[in-house]
């Protein structure tokens, strides 16, 4: 088993020095059992706040006291230090109405929503697990503490927080607590936006997101309703073998895990019942969808606040994902002015998912993807000119021509595209030549 780190050892054994009980809890026990370098460390203690912050002195701040969490600076960063508690009751399916602290470790486990997140790890390798989570992570399976019909209306995030430790655990629902996450589900509507988002994000790294996600389209639809339309929705086209659900989930697991790739890959083809028609051979067609997906995708992406950055690129994946892969200079340059090198990758890494998940037949765009991005990497390699950092001439050459205000920036951009079609070549005085001749 992995070691407990320095910094944390110190805060167990300050704090079992001045005679309290301390232990690492939670997602670091449940990641370091099952291989994985936790993100953060949190400690458990039997010590009240004030206990705390008198054993720490100077070094622990009172971050959240009303919870019982105090913050213990190190060198190596900051650890949670947060005292065994019991919640009170639940009224608004959300929060806690009052926390009590007790000096029972057992009964600060049964708090925890699910039993892979209920394990104490001392300073001397002991397990406390009284709930079964360490056999339920080996046998791969995510089970609340308790009656899960009960926990999930205390918290309904914690419907959302299952379907996100199973997507990115690989851990199989056990079935009452898959059975109560969707009998509950409605209760997700009174949990706030930003809370849903930030599970959301996480979910979508999880390399088994999409069996989590085609277990479960009802949950995901009571903040994106968008979705069901999706759900055995017939493509009637060859180049479709699955339903507009699954084919979404099969794109959306092809990509790289990057959530914004994720989301839009997921999302690019939202639109597609809205805009399906069927010609007079039978045959389905989806025209303008990937204008409407965007439409709609702005819309889900605003509810849940997910930042405005992340909100364009995924639109603006979206927008791009339908339009001719660029296969000749001028259209990676084109494309390359537009969105940039990052974003063009994404984008080919999602036109090349686009059309894994599409049937067998018609996966041969793969090679056309190959050359565009061949393409790209030899521009890259030559230097390429595609933004205005690059471009061979500057502001202040065209206001030593005697060029004032907005004429600068609009002769800046224009050189700029005639450069990008090739037009015009990236070099100083055939730029100046070209702004003093027109
Ligand atoms: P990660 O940090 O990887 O997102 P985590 O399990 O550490 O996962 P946190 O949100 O940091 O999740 O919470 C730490 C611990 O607190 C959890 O492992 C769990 O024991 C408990 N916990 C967090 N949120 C809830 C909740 N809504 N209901 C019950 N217990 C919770
Ligand atoms: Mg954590």
């Amino acid at each position: 088993m992995a070691a407990i780190p320095g910094n944390v050892r110190e805060i167990l054994k300050t704090l079992e020095a001045a005679g309290y009980e301390a232990w690492c809890v939670g997602g670091c026990v449940r990641d370091i059992l099952s291989g994985r370098t936790p993100e953060d460390w949190d400690v458990t203690t039997s010590a009240l706040p004030e206990e705390v912050l008198a054993a720490f002195g100077a070094g622990a701040l009172p971050t959240g006291l009303k919870h019982g969490t105090v913050t213990v600076r190190t060198a190596a960063g900051a650890v949670e230090v947060t005292t065994y508690r019991v919640d009170g009751d639940y009224r608004d399916h959300r929060h806690p109405e009052n926390v009590t602290f007790t000096r029972s470790l057992e009964e600060d486990l049964a708090r925890r929503d699910f039993t892979v997140n209920a394990m104490a790890l001392g300073l001397g390798g002991e397990l406390r697990d009284p709930f079964g989570g360490r056999r339920d992570l080996e046998q791969g399976v995510l089970r609340c503490v308790g009656d899960p019909d009960r926990r999930f209306q205390e918290d309904a995030l914690r419907i959302l927080r299952g379907m996100r430790f199973a997507a990115v655990l690989g851990l199989e629902l056990q079935c009452e607590t898959a059975a109560a996450m969707e009998k509950n589900r409605a209760l997700l509507g009174e949990i706030a936006p930003e809370r849903i988002q930030i599970e959301l994000v996480k979910l979508f790294r999880g390399a088994w997101a999409g069996r989590v996600l085609e277990a479960h389209p009802g949950i995901v639809g009571v903040f994106w309703p968008e979705v069901l339309p999706m759900v055995d929705f017939d493509q009637r086209n060859v180049h479709h073998c699955c339903d507009v659900w699954r084919h979404s989930l099969a794109a959306m697991m092809a990509v790289p895990p990057a959530p914004e790739l994720r989301c839009a890959a997921l999302l690019h083809d939202i639109g597609k019942p809205d805009t399906f028609t069927l010609d007079g051979d039978g045959v389905g067609h989806f025209y303008g969808h990937a204008k409407v997906s965007g439409r709609m995708a702005e819309g889900m992406l605003r509810r849940l606040r997910f930042p405005n950055e992340f909100r364009e690129r995924v639109l603006r994946l979206i927008a791009w994902h339908d339009r001719d892969i660029p296969r000749t200079d001028k259209g990676v340059r084109r494309a390359l002015r537009l969105l940039g090198e990052e974003e063009l990758r994404l984008l080919l890494a999602l036109k090349r998912a686009d059309n894994l998940a599409q049937a067998p037949a018609y996966r041969g765009r793969q090679l056309e993807i190959d050359k565009g991005e061949a393409i790209l990497e030899r521009l890259l390699a030559e230097d390429a000119c595609f933004s205005l950092k690059q471009l061979a001439v500057k502001g202040n050459d065209l206001l030593a021509l005697g060029l004032r205000g907005p004429a600068v920036g609009r002769a800046l951009e224009t050189l700029l595209n005639k450069v990008v079609d090739g037009e015009l070549p990236n070099e100083r005085e055939a730029l100046l030549e070209f702004v003093t001749k027109s």
